[in-house]
């Protein structure tokens, strides 16, 4: 007997719009469970746009797209947190509340997300930083960690509920590149064990060091290196 699972995206036939303005046409993609998929293409190309209609920041205006069984076209305000549970969002700017320490940081976002009991969010808190490589940083505050830890810390909580797809807005462009090859590491790792990725980046050499699907945002279209070959190295 087969099993088949249902992608966690599906885009079909959508168009992306910022401000009024169409900047992907007709789009149309799956990322299936457990896929490591990069979206590239110049500044300016609509990668963030598609990543916020996604995690609906922007909302859908045309076409149709799925995360998870979450149906984005008409979604509900009220059911948007519900979709952001089933995803993990990291941007280049670690976007940590800087007067709070790194567990009120996490367990803001639990509560937030519905977790109630004092126990099990604590250690919830110590397996996603154990599972991204921190051991005792919960007491510390933002300041005292390395912009290294600080992604770490801001991609733990992106794992608190266990997402079907990291979103993740050129995560490692704010760091060095030594640093960015340990948080790229870090979110091979996280990839081996399930959980689908899709990152927007301008880093070439990380997609020739770890390659994987390419999403490229071009002249309003997107291409799929799974159904075409393309040149990169004029994309980013
Ligand atoms: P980068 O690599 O610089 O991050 P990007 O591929 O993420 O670029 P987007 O930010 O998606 O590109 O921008 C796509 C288009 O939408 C651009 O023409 C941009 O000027 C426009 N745009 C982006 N954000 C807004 C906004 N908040 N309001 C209006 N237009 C916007
Ligand atoms: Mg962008």
């Amino acid at each position: 007997m087969t099993f088949s699972s249902a992608p966690v995206v599906s885009v079909k036939q959508t168009t992306i719009y910022q401000e009024g303005n169409a900047v992907l046409n007709d789009i149309n993609f799956d990322i299936e469970k457990g896929e490591f998929v990069y979206l590239v293409g110049r500044t300016g190309s609509g990668k963030s746009s598609l990543l916020k209609t996604l995690y609906a920041d922007l909302p859908l205006l045309q076409g149709a797209i799925r995360v998870g069984d979450i149906n984005l076209k008409n979604i509900k305000d009220s059911r948007v947190p519900h979709l952001r549970r089933r995803l993990g969002i990291i941007f280049q700017d670690f976007q940590l509340f800087t007067d709070r320490t790194v567990a009120e940081n996490l367990f803001f976002v639990m509560r937030a997300t519905g977790w109630k009991e004092r126990s099990k969010m604590k250690s919830r808190l110590s397996e996603v930083l154990i599972r991204v490589g921190l051991g005792s940083v919960s007491t510390k505050m933002p300041h005292q960690l390395s912009g290294g830890e600080q992604q770490r810390v801001v991609i733990a909580r992106a794992l608190i509920n266990e997402p079907v797809l990291l979103i993740a807005d050129e995560p490692t462009g704010n760091l060095d590149p030594e640093v960015a090859d340990g948080i790229h590491k870090l979110f091979q790792e996280i990839n081996n064990s399930g959980t689908a990725i899709l990152m927007a980046t301008h880093n070439h050499q990380l997609i020739k060091d770890y390659p994987g699907r390419v999403l490229k945002c071009t002249s309003g279209k997107l291409q799929d290196s799974k159904l075409e070959s393309f040149d990169l190295t004029e994309s980013v």
